[in-house]
């Protein structure tokens, strides 16, 4: 598991320092983040999103946001707006919005102009023939039997292909660079190929021929003024031909650099926007924003706040090194967060009745601290009367003396924030089920009352019968059984966590009822609040709740297995 620690200034900004400190463009700091509209935004990108713009805040820069729409098969404006959505709710501010595709006249333009300095030729073989000839990395790949074709003739391909006259995966335009480059990256990287099946988001028709990566992002960082263009370690060996590219066409001494520190991985999920997909194509989980998912929506449904998921950036930093971080440490930041924050309510999961035999009367309004000890938090108004509900569990018939809650005969038990109670006994259907539980109570012993002060063993929490409402408890775990489920072989859907949600009815305390509407719609994402039902977690109003329904998600469990 990869070491977290509390580090001062982390190796990025220690670049940035430098260069500040020499100089370097004019003192001009300016970053990019430039995802690829083919999904939504995952946690893995929040590291990077992060980064990128907290190096422009941090030192009066700018960070523009830039789609990397380069390829019309997979990408979608449903995913650009979903992406701007939740860089937004994360509570960071883009510079300019740019797409990458707003280069294509200009990079191809560029193309011709390596094509014409004999810098790039049309490559008539297919994919797998490319692929034979790219050698090894102590091997020398083998070149093209169409390398040395006439400048002329490639300008005229070229063109075919942009024109639409050639089939998709017949031709593709090659940088001539080194088929011997001891950087496999350097022997002739494909630079464009054909795609004629799919419109692209933005501009339609218009292309038939797409730039490949390699050729369009370090362009669109130099169109742009990018001074740090920071990116995950895969990218390492990328860097020299991301240089190379750039200085064959430069026309001023500026140069975009490129960064790179290690991805986020998480354990019991996955961080791919293409296993993602299939997810959600397939199913297996109810959509992007499901709350297993380790999407930011996902996430943010689950009840994790931008906050919280800064934090755990925050926590895990930056390094040079890959490694997994423990998914519990994601757990405990969200925990100590809403600790401090959501308000404490009583739910019954598996609920029986207790009559309280001695109680007279109609009920009364008890008033009890959002969360105990704070009064500065509020307080809410929890109905008491004669009936209640309990959970099952809080009550044995025949229990030894190391059962400190409800037996016939057995100890006090204090209702939580109300009276102490002793059980009587109870009532039974003709299976054996207890159906009804019996107790007196002590009216000198309210919370809040000098005879509250009177301790017991145990605690346990109830709901008054008429006034509690029945609500969907939606109870997550982690998406997939086996900590690392992309080192294992086979079909990754086959490692999915069979019990990641188990739905249950329970009855909630009558305070709730205040939910109990669609959730207001701000700028796109559900506006919900979060709870802690006692002694069972931290829970969040899920969008799906309506007048007549109420949907609670949860968010964590309240024990905390992290350990630093
Ligand atoms: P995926 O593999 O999930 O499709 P990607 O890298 O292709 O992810 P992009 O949309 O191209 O996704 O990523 C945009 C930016 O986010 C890139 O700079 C990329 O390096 C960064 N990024 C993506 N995944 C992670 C991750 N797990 N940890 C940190 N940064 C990430
Ligand atoms: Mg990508």
């Amino acid at each position: 598991m990869e070491e977290v620690q509390e580090k001062s200034l982390n190796f990025i900004e220690q670049i940035v320092e430098k260069d500040l400190q020499e100089g370097k463009n004019d003192g001009r700091i300016q970053t990019r983040f430039p995802p690829e509209p083919n999904g939504y935004l995952h946690i893995g990108h929040v590291k990077a999103i992060c980064m990128d713009f907290g190096i422009a805040e941090k030192y009066n820069g700018v960070c523009n946001l830039r789609f990397d729409d380069t390829n019309p098969v997979k990408e979608d404006t449903e995913y650009v707006d979903s992406i701007q959505q939740d860089i937004a709710w994360l509570g960071f501010r883009w510079g300019n919005v740019y797409y990458a595709s707003d280069y294509f006249q200009k990079l191809y333009d560029l193309a011709i102009r390596f094509i014409k300095e004999g810098k790039a030729y049309v490559d008539e073989q297919s994919a797998e023939q490319i692929a034979e000839q790219k050698g090894t990395p102590t091997e020398a790949g083998k070149e093209s039997p169409f390398r040395n074709r006439p400048i002329d003739e490639n300008l005229r391909l070229f063109q075919a292909m942009q024109n639409g006259e050639i089939e998709d995966g017949k031709m593709v335009l090659r940088a001539k660079i080194d088929m011997a480059n001891p950087n496999m990256h350097f022997r002739d990287p494909i630079m464009y190929r054909i795609i004629t099946t799919h419109p692209h988001h933005r501009t339609g028709r218009r292309w038939n021929v797409y730039p490949m990566y390699d050729f369009a992002h370090g362009q669109s960082d130099y169109f742009e003024g990018v001074t740090h263009s920071i990116c995950t370690l895969e990218f390492v060996v990328h860097r020299p031909l991301y240089d190379y590219f750039i200085d064959q066409f430069a026309d001023s001494d500026y140069r975009p650099h490129q960064y790179e520190f290690n991805r986020l991985n998480i354990t019991y999920t996955v961080m791919s926007k293409r296993k993602m997909l299939q997810l959600v194509k397939e199913g297996l989980v109810a959509g992007w924003d499901d709350p297993r998912m380790p999407t930011v929506c996902g996430l943010r449904r689950r009840g994790y706040t931008a906050e919280a998921i800064r934090e755990f950036i925050n926590k895990i930093g930056y390094t040079k090194v890959e490694g997994m971080i423990d998914l519990g440490l994601l757990e405990h930041t969200i925990r100590e967060s809403l600790k401090e924050t959501a308000p404490r309510v009583c739910a019954i999961f598996d609920p029986v009745k207790l009559v309280l035999t001695n109680y007279e009367g109609e009920g009364e309004t008890i008033v009890a601290e959002n969360i105990d000890g704070h009064s500065e938090l509020g307080t809410r108004e929890m109905q008491f009367a004669r009936e209640l509900y309990i959970e099952r569990g809080d009550f044995l018939e025949n229990a030894d003396k190391n059962f400190f809650r409800l037996s016939p005969g057995g100890r006090e038990v204090r209702l939580k924030s109300a009276y102490i109670i002793q059980a009587t006994g109870c009532e039974k259907d003709e299976n054996g089920n207890i159906t009804t539980v019996y107790a007196t109570y002590d009216p000198t012993s309210k919370s809040g009352t000098e005879g509250g002060n009177r301790k017991t063993k145990a605690t346990i929490n109830w709901v008054e019968c008429k006034s509690c409402i029945d609500a969907e408890v939606r109870l997550y775990d982690r998406l997939f059984a086996c900590e690392n489920p992309s080192a294992e072989e086979g079909d990754f859907r086959e490692l999915l966590n069979p019990d990641s949600l188990r739905v249950v009815n329970c009855k909630a305390e009558g305070s709730l009822r205040k939910e109990m509407h669609q959730p207001e719609i701000v700028n796109g994402i559900a506006q919900c609040n979060h709870y802690q039902l006692l002694k069972q977690g931290y829970f969040v109003v899920d969008p799906d709740t309506t007048e007549n329904h109420l949907v609670l998600n949860r968010t964590a469990s309240l024990k905390d297995n992290w350990q630093k």
